[in-house]
């Protein structure tokens, strides 16, 4: 399919996947080298950029971040802006205000989130490479419900500079593909210094040599409590990496456990921060009643604008920073980030990578994701967290199929800047593992 092709299509697609917030309407490549999406939370001077949020509608950035700029300076062309959870809040894209991307193996199933527009455009659409954000998981649970590879390089590898913040601590850009070549192609383009993001000022340079994964460690506290399906396609990957002379073995990572509660403290605690500046004054809407008082005024926006798990993690941020809780929940998941880190460090003196399965089920229904609560939804992301609460570079690769032909994916997590070992890994890997191209319906 060439990109003229592609462009055509677009909008048909979108009405059946609504992969898309904005996407252009030109249907001419012109001299552009390759197409590029970018997920909604990343500022882009031809689109609208609302963060799946109502509250941002009509916000139009007036600069392109570092990320889109240095593809679009690479001559890629950006084609749209994908739907995602309101401010990466979620697993499921469901709680984006916007469309609610639909998977492309089945369309009653989600993408995964919080990227979810974005691994529905790199699984749909031939050759693509997409942008995504991962602030907890939100670039490697896509890909694998979508069957698809995504890298998150290391935190500070990439300039946030143009991302709207969710967890400053935590939030980095990562690139979403069917063909791991592009992962390759485009990470140096996207990677190193930017005088605009001081968090990029100190990173050793990027070098793409074939650094190979030899050994993975398997903690096994990330095989409990998965599914049927995904144990057996994570067993038949672990098969097939055997036969290609890695060495496999299973370790005892305890601190894992306490990953997933330290996240959602984290990250709500920045991300109730992050969202005081959106009061209706600043960005997107303005329309609220100006009548009112002050602090009247900021309420009823941000109570008719902001989505409910938005409301939700201010409420527990705000908590878990008060004065008299801080030190119960705030220090105490720094401490307990600390002690991811250190696991991390000491696996990584004796193995390559650790491997995971990367969620712990199969895409589910939309009508079973509406029975599930704030927690359950947390719960299910236990084996993406510990990567993103320790900075380190991850890679999502599809390594099987379940009977109803939905993908399975597995996580690699390697030492801090070596991301050419993930690459490899992707690049070996795809020559033996047959990736299917969803059959796509518009
Ligand atoms: N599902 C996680 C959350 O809701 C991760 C999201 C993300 O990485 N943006 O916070």
């Amino acid at each position: 399919m060439t990109d003229a092709d592609t462009l055509a299509g677009l909008k048909r697609l979108n009405n059946t996947y609504q992969m898309f917030h904005a996407f252009t309407a030109d249907t001419d490549p012109g001299d552009a080298v390759f197409l590029f999406s970018a997920k909604d939370n990343l500022t882009s001077k031809d689109f609208e950029t609302c963060c799946g949020s109502r509250i941002l509608e009509g916000y139009r950035p007036v600069f392109d971040a570092t990320a889109i700029a240095n593809l679009r300076r690479a001559g890629g062309k950006l084609i749209g802006k994908t739907n995602m959870d309101e401010f990466g809040f979620g697993t499921f894209s469901t709680n984006s205000a916007f469309g609610v991307p639909k998977n492309p193996f089945d369309r009653e199933r989600s993408c995964g989130g919080s990227s979810g527009g974005s691994a529905c455009a790199a699984a749909i659409l031939d050759g693509h490479v997409s942008l995504g954000v991962s602030t907890g998981g939100s670039v490697c649970c896509p890909a694998s419900f979508c069957g698809v590879y995504g890298l998150v390089p290391t935190y500070g590898r990439v300039s946030r500079y143009g991302l709207i913040d969710y967890g400053n601590s935590l939030d980095k850009i990562g690139l979403l593909a069917r063909d791991p070549a592009k992962l390759k192609q485009y990470l140096p383009v996207i990677a190193g210094k930017d005088p605009h993001d001081p968090t990029s000022a100190c990173q050793p340079p990027l070098e793409l040599k074939g650094a190979k994964i030899r050994s993975v460690a398997v903690p096994q506290e990330a095989v409990e409590g998965i599914s049927t399906d995904v144990k057996n396609a994570f067993e038949n990957g672990l098969e097939t990496l055997r036969s290609l002379d890695v060495d496999v073995e299973y370790v005892d990572v305890p601190e894992l456990r306490y990953a997933m509660p330290a996240y959602y403290i984290l990250a709500t605690s920045e991300a109730s921060t992050n969202l005081a500046r959106y009061c209706g004054m600043r960005y997107g809407r303005q329309d609220g009643d100006y009548t009112l008082g002050f602090d009247a005024y900021f309420s009823s926006f941000r109570t008719d604008y902001f989505g409910d798990e938005a409301k939700r993690r201010i409420l527990l941020g705000t908590y878990t920073r008060m004065e008299g809780f801080r030190d119960r929940y705030y220090a105490k998941a720094l401490q307990v980030r600390m002690d991811v880190i250190d696991a991390y460090k000491r696996i990584f003196a004796g193995h390559d990578a650790v491997l995971t399965p990367t969620m712990p089920f199969v895409s589910p229904k939309f009508a079973d994701i509406s029975q599930m609560s704030a927690v359950e939804t947390y719960k299910t992301d236990f084996l993406t967290v510990p990567p993103n609460l320790a900075g380190t570079p991850h890679l999502n690769c599809p390594c099987g199929y379940n009977a109803a032909g939905l993908p399975v994916g597995m996580q690699f997590v390697t030492d801090h800047w070596q991301e050419d070992k993930l690459v490899t890994m992707a690049a070996e890997w795809n020559k033996i593992f047959n990736v299917r191209v969803p059959e796509v319906k518009a």
